[in-house]
Order: structure tokens, then C-alpha cells, then sequence
């Protein structure tokens, strides 16, 4: 599976807002964007151009990189999403909320969605008592996402679900904290997912 291996912390200050790629360091004053201004690079700090190319361009990067999908993954997301009826750009953003390593992220079981990846790789997860580990899997409405019963003793998977204690779990997931286990209600609308990122932008991006 392609993906980034570079400093993470560089993809967030490259789009001047934190991303949350880092699990708990994101939420101190460690991180990267609230120590140091202006984007990565020797020319990070000089003044930035603001063509409409490049806002949808920078729109783009940001939710490929907070979903954590190379070019590839995320181009061939959105020709699915465009062959799909209905809104492209919601249907884009839909998939990436769908996506197994996401769920298991969003369920708390990982402090980030790198963490949630390598939870499912291992085969530390199951859907609907099976094993599954396809990090990009589509979850449906009704579906069950646990840990692997001897996998629920894992020291990381304890700290991830304390430390996500402080965060809110979307109201279309539930979740059964004493049995490491979630399922998910429905799937979310364009309300019920993240309000930062303006998919239209990624839309008029790749129809040009
Ligand atoms: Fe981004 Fe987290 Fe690094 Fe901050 S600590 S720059 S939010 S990855």
C-alpha cells in the first residue's frame, strides 16, 4: 500500500492549519503549527500567491493528506465518487468517512488515522466478526468494527481509547467502549461530517 512516509508535521504546516496526523502531541504546545509560523521550507515565511488554482489545489492536498491517501489513491476515489449518483463532492467526502481505517480512528481504538492503518494491516480488526484488513474498505450502514479479542489487551489500543475519551465520537458511530466494539447507525450526511473542508473546491479542481 503507497503512502507518505515523510515528517507529518510539514504536511500541516504546508496548509497553515493542524490537520491532527499526530494523535495526542497534536493537542499540546508541541505541535508543529502553533510553534512555528509560515509554511516548511526556506521560503515557508515568503509572501503567498492566492490564484484560484491554487486555493482548489490546496484544498485538495488537505484532505488527502488528513485522510492519508497518496495522489493515486485519492484520484481514483474521486472518479468512483463521480460515477456515483448524487452530489461528486459529497460522495467524495462520504468515502473517505467510509473508509475502514477511519472508522476505527473516529471510534477512538487509534489516536491517529496512520495508527488506525497499521491496526488493520496487522489484523487487529474485524467487521462483522471477520477479519478484514483492507484499510480502505467501505463500511456500510449496520456495520460492527471491534478489536480481535486478544488484540483488546494491546497497550496502545488502551492509551488511544483513554486519550479519545476528550473526543467527540460522531453521532452516525456507536460505541461499545467496555467491548472495544463499534457499530455504525447510518451513514453521515454532509452535516455530520467535518466542516473544514470544502469539497466543491476539489470538484472544480479536477473538472478543469
Ligand atoms: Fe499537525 Fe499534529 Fe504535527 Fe500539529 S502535531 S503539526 S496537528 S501532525
Amino acid at each position: 500500500m503507497a503512502r507518505y512516509r515523510g515528517p507529518v508535521c510539514r504536511l500541516c504546516r504546508r496548509e497553515g492549519e493542524k490537520l491532527f496526523l499526530k494523535g495526542e502531541r497534536c493537542f499540546t504546545s508541541k505541535c508543529a503549527v502553533e510553534r512555528r509560523e509560515g509554511g516548511p521550507g526556506q521560503h515557508g515565511k515568503g509572501r503567498q500567491a492566492f490564484s484560484d488554482y491554487k486555493i482548489q489545489l490546496r484544498q485538495k492536498q488537505k484532505v488527502k493528506r488528513i485522510y492519508g491517501l497518496v495522489e493515486k489513491q485519492f484520484r481514483a476515489a474521486y472518479d468512483r465518487a463521480a460515477r456515483t449518483k448524487g452530489v461528486t463532492g459529497t460522495e467524495l467526502l462520504l468515502n473517505m468517512e467510509r473508509r475502514l481505517d477511519n472508522i476505527v480512528y473516529r471510534l477512538g481504538f487509534a489516536v491517529s488515522r496512520r495508527e488506525a492503518r497499521q491496526l488493520v494491516s496487522h489484523g487487529h480488526i474485524l467487521v462483522n466478526g471477520k477479519p478484514v484488513n483492507i484499510v480502505s474498505q467501505l463500511i456500510n450502514a449496520g456495520d460492527v468494527v471491534e478489536v480481535v479479542e486478544k488484540s483488546k489487551k494491546i497497550p496502545g489500543i488502551h492509551a488511544a481509547m483513554v486519550s479519545a475519551e476528550g473526543r467527540i465520537i460522531p453521532d452516525w458511530l456507536a460505541l461499545d467502549k467496555q467491548n472495544v466494539k463499534g457499530t455504525v447507525k447510518a451513514l453521515p450526511t454532509r452535516e455530520q461530517m467535518p466542516q473544514n473542508m470544502n469539497e466543491q473546491l476539489i470538484v472544480e479542481l479536477y473538472s478543469r
